[in-house]
């Protein structure tokens, strides 16, 4: 199937070659015509399913197609994302795929200055791409009026969610025109999802792409049983002696990300680490060196890995394993991407037998062990409490999904349409082209 058929415009099947695209992935084949037709939208599909694309173009389109305003541009989109690494990279996209077209865009978030983003917004703007803190700012201060509002996204509503912004979105939704269309992206389906998609939805299309992530034949997944003091040895080992040059390298804790960076660097191996607490300037010079090969190890956790997108990443380490299961799945999602084979490697110690059996329940298979020589664990360390937060505080980054520590979390969280489809659990390779 070509993009020809799905009612795009010339100008952005353009830009859709331009980029070198071939053919729609499963959410662009599903989302484009129902966004076309003017209809809400709940979209199970997280990053790599070339999500951003499946709603930017159809919103360009019924952006370019309605008439234009006269006089100063109203805020005509309103893209709203967790992080400022995600607004980044879809006000990227939206600009890419609109680049043969009239329509003007801008990207609103916190850790920079305000001021050149008022006298952005001050020449009229079709398209805001926002994290909701920010944008809140610009609403307080009058520069950003949202009333003309037509189209509203949430992209990685979980996430935002998780990272506690819903206050936020109900206030931005109380600023917004009550006729509009709503598009929601989530990779996950979640009580708090389903409450939010009920109140923001209106007779919405659903699709479901999410189970992408479920790792294919192209990731090759290992665990490395090691103890917990040893574990920064055994991974400045292995990226040494395997000779790695890019590795992501995921960590529980923003001071545990901070912390192993640190020693890598002690090692001689070039790193570093990028979490919400980093300073906006230092996530995107420490994601730009990472990319041109200059750091060799980037230290993530995982909200600051969302949205990340990192071209054929070959490894990808859990130096910790994560406190959800459903988050190693979309680690591991990182390498292997586009065709390419990746690799992801897991540091197991006696604290984490429990996360690890999580994980293995959800993928319904066995992980293969591989004991390291020289670095076996030594049978009598007894499993300690894994330490959620950096600070010492229960619950770490993933705050609603902590505050019910040992629930069957990864049962609670079934994208759209999956419901009690186990069978639909299984790797699904057709669509992992994104
Ligand atoms: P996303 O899920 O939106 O973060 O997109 C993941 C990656 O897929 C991005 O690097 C896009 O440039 C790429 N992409 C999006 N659509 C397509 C397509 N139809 N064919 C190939 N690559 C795509």
């Amino acid at each position: 199937m070509s993009f020809d058929t799905l009612g795009l415009s010339a100008e952005l099947l353009r830009a859709v070659a331009d980029q070198g695209y071939s053919e729609p992935t499963p959410v662009q084949r599903q989302a484009i015509p129902v966004i076309l037709q003017g209809k809400d939208l709940l979209a199970g599909a997280q990053t790599g399913t070339g999500k951003t694309a499946g709603f930017t173009l159809p919103m360009l389109q019924r952006l370019s197609d309605a008439t234009p305003v006269k006089g100063r541009r109203p805020v005509r989109a309103l893209i709203l994302t967790p992080t400022r690494e995600l607004a980044a990279q879809v006000a990227e996209s939206v600009n890419t795929y609109g680049r043969h077209l009239s329509l003007t865009s801008t990207v609103i978030f916190g850790g920079v200055k305000i001021n050149p983003q008022i006298a952005r917004l001050r020449t009229g703007v079709d398209i805001v791409v926002a994290t909701p803190g920010r944008l809140l700012d610009h609403v307080s201060q009058k520069t950003l009026d949202l009333s003309a509002v037509e189209i509203l996204v949430l992209d990685e509503a979980d996430r935002m969610l998780d990272m506690g912004f819903i206050r936020d979105i109900r206030k931005i939704l109380a600023l917004l025109p009550k006729r509009r269309q709503n598009l929601l992206f989530s990779a996950t389906y979640s009580n708090e999802i389903r409450q939010l998609a009920d109140k923001l939805l209106d007779a919405p299309v659903l699709i479901d792409v999410a189970l992408r992530n479920i790792p294919t034949e192209l990731v090759s997944q290992v665990i490395h049983p090691v103890d917990r003091e040893r574990k920064r040895e055994l991974l400045s080992f292995m990226v040494g002696s395997q000779n790695w040059r890019q590795v992501l390298v995921f960590t529980r804790t923003k001071h545990g990300a901070n912390r192993l960076s640190q020693q890598l660097e002690k090692d001689g191996i070039s790193s570093a680490a990028i979490h919400g607490n980093k300073s906006q300037g230092a996530r995107t010079r420490a994601l730009a060196d990472f990319k041109r090969g200059e750091v060799r190890v980037l230290v993530a956790t995982d909200i600051a890995a969302r949205g990340l997108d990192i071209d054929q990443l070959p490894h990808v380490v859990n130096f910790e394993l994560p406190n959800v299961a459903e988050d190693y799945v979309h680690r591991i999602g990182r390498t292997g991407r586009a065709g390419n084979e990746g690799q992801a490697v897991s540091l197991v110690c006696v604290d984490e037998h429990k996360l690890l059996g999580d994980i293995e329940r959800l993928l319904k298979r066995d992980i293969s062990r591989i004991v390291i020589p020289g670095y076996e664990p030594d049978p009598s360390i007894r499993a300690e409490p894994i330490k959620q937060r950096s600070n010492g505080r229960p619950g770490g980054q993933t705050k609603s999904r902590n505050s019910r520590p040992g629930q069957a979390q990864a049962g609670n969280r079934r994208p759209p349409q999956a419901k009690g489809n186990a069978g639909n659990r299984r790797p699904v390779r057709a669509s992992r082209h994104a």
